[in-house]
């Protein structure tokens, strides 16, 4: 007879994940390190710059749309 070794979800206690790298951290906390949340908030910083530049891009281009269309 073989003993199985099972994963009981209910023994994990409470706890967050590392918003950049994923890795379990105590509850209350957004990221395990320093570096982790540089990195995140490089990237979102870049995410927003993103939105924005197709945002800009989306309204130059109806503006356009709309000035070849009133011609
Ligand atoms: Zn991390």
């Amino acid at each position: 007879m073989t003993k199985k070794k099972t994963f009981d979800i209910s023994q994990i206690p409470p706890h967050s994940h590392c918003l950049w790298c994923r890795k379990p951290i105590p509850q209350g906390k957004l990221f395990c390190s320093i570096k982790c949340e540089r990195e995140y908030k490089r990237w979102r910083r870049k995410r927003d710059f993103l939105s924005f530049l197709y945002l800009a891009v989306g309204f130059i281009l109806m503006m356009i749309a709309l000035f070849l269309i009133g011609r």
